[in-house]
């Protein structure tokens, strides 16, 4: 079991690389779930500066919201994360973002569906949550948990996305999946009629099998960079698959 310091460690880097490549800023909040202890750790609400969070920040809240230490209260979607992190043993990191290119995807009539081999891994496909209405009571979350239900993201309709996956490392890494595949969509479609990889071409490449040393060998390459990144916005960023 990972320590609480280790957990609040990972949590900042990963928000800080997501600060880096753009995706999260003013809004959107990520956090990690101790089930042992029923604990949530999240990031601070809008408005905090992510690229520059540190593992003292995080706010440490339970499964009802309530802060456990502090005055700080979570963001005011926590039940986005907290309702992905009771019902599913298998989510204990959710990140919500309103990222550039997948947030596209909740505005366009158009499905997502996966774009390139990297993306097989969203196979199963990114399903829709249709209301356009932030996620700040349990009864939306419950709403919000039918929809996501085993899978990996989704949408939120004019909104943004949940990613969930089994630590930060697979969330970050399937995180900038998504939003590359939603980007090369967007700029593909600019060119001509958008090919997609099919359910099978997902299948046969594999993409599961290899995910956690994909997630760990970004997740090493990413924190390399963000260590070295001056912390601007303006510079951050790069290409996931060049
Ligand atoms: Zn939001």
């Amino acid at each position: 079991m990972a320590t609480e310091y280790e957990l609040r460690g990972q949590l900042a880097t990963c928000t800080r690389i997501f600060a880096m490549q753009g995706m999260i800023g003013v809004f959107g909040h990520v956090s990690v779930y101790q089930p042992e202890l029923k604990r949530v750790f999240i990031t601070p609400g809008m408005g905090s500066d992510k690229g520059s969070l540190r593992a003292e920040e995080m706010v440490p809240c339970d499964l009802s919201g309530k802060p456990l230490e502090g005055e700080q209260g979570p963001p005011v979607e926590w039940p986005i994360h907290t309702v992905i992190h009771a019902a599913r043993p298998d989510a204990l990191a959710v990140a919500h973002l309103h990222t550039p290119y997948a947030t596209l995807f909740t505005i366009a009539k158009r499905k997502f569906q996966p774009v390139t081999l990297q993306g097989a891994i969203f196979s199963d496909g990114v399903p829709l949550y249709p209301e356009a209405q932030l996620i700040t009571n349990p009864a939306r979350g419950e709403a919000l948990l039918k929809v996501i239900a085993d899978k990996r993201a989704v949408l939120l309709r004019g909104h943004g996305i949940v990613v969930a996956g089994k630590n930060l490392q697979e969330v970050l890494y399937t995180s900038l999946v998504l939003e590359d595949d939603a980007k090369k969509s967007w700029q593909a479609a600019t060119l001509g009629e958008v090919g997609t990889i099919s359910e099978e071409e997902c299948r046969a490449f594999g993409a599961e099998i290899a995910l956690e040393r994909r997630a760990q060998r970004a997740w090493n390459y990413f924190a390399g960079l963000e260590a070295r990144w001056d912390h601007q916005p303006a510079t951050g960023r790069s290409e996931l698959f060049p």
